[in-house]
């Protein structure tokens, strides 16, 4: 993919527009670098299409070195060590105050997040810096993806492209929901439905469907029994 009039920040520029580092006073400009497609990744050698990047500033190119997939994983294994090691009791306990990264403000511990994957425990920014962060980025179609992912474990995407396979309906009753979430009172998503011994996802099912499934203890003997039932008095 090619983004011709990208621009970003460069270093070196007679005009100071911003950015204090490490106490010292750099100069930046907006100048355009040269649009490229494609990049080879410097940890998994691997040449991917640019959008495997992330932005970086620093960088010639104005890319991350490293894929992001690379970039994520690294994170990840430094996060669970941190895990590890807090487990361990290797780090100090936390802190009673802490400066916020974005604010620069030293707070005291209960203005931050715990996060058991930074050194200090505690989240880098302050609570009212990530709400206010949150609000400005998160977007209807963000907060579904975080909802789904976070209640489902599974992606928006793949959510998606279930939910698209199934017209929409849950696989059984083929409505669409009608159950609303008692907090917000908005009609909740179909559930998605999983074999519990083998994890894997067998459809969307609407709060009726999904709960009637499991009074029935997924047992099909009660199934066609409640059916049989049914029907016998249905009939007359
Ligand atoms: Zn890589
Ligand atoms: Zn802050
Ligand atoms: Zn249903």
């Amino acid at each position: 993919m090619l983004i011709p009039d990208r621009t970003l920040w460069v270093q070196g520029a007679s005009r100071v527009i911003g950015s204090v580092r490490n106490d010292q006073r750099r100069t930046w400009e907006y100048r355009p670098k040269p649009a490229i497609a494609s990049k080879q990744c410097a940890h998994c050698e691997e040449t991917k299409p640019i959008a495997a990047f992330s932005k970086h500033i620093g960088t010639k190119d104005g890319y991350n070195q490293w894929c992001k997939k690379c970039r994520r994983s690294e994170l990840s294994q430094k996060r669970e060590q941190i895990k590890a090691d807090r487990t361990a009791g290797l780090l100090p306990p936390l802190p009673a105050e802490k400066a916020c990264t974005k604010c620069h403000r030293v707070l005291p511990a209960s203005e931050f997040y715990q996060a058991t994957g930074e050194r200090s425990g505690l989240s880098s920014w302050c609570k009212s810096c990530a709400l206010a962060h949150n609000h400005k980025t998160m977007t209807p179609q963000k907060r579904r993806a975080n909802h789904i992912w976070n209640k489902f474990g599974i992606t928006q995407e793949h959510y998606d492209r279930l939910l698209t396979e199934q017209g929409g309906v849950s696989a059984v009753c083929k409505q669409t929901e009608t159950k609303r979430n008692v907090m917000n009172h908005e009609v909740q998503l179909l559930g998605v439905d999983h074999n519990h011994e083998t994890g894997e996802i067998r459809g969307l099912l609407c709060h009726y469907c999904n709960a009637a499934y499991g009074y029935l203890r997924e047992d099909r003997d009660r199934i066609l029994g409640l059916l049989a039932y049914h029907d016998r008095y249905a009939k007359r």
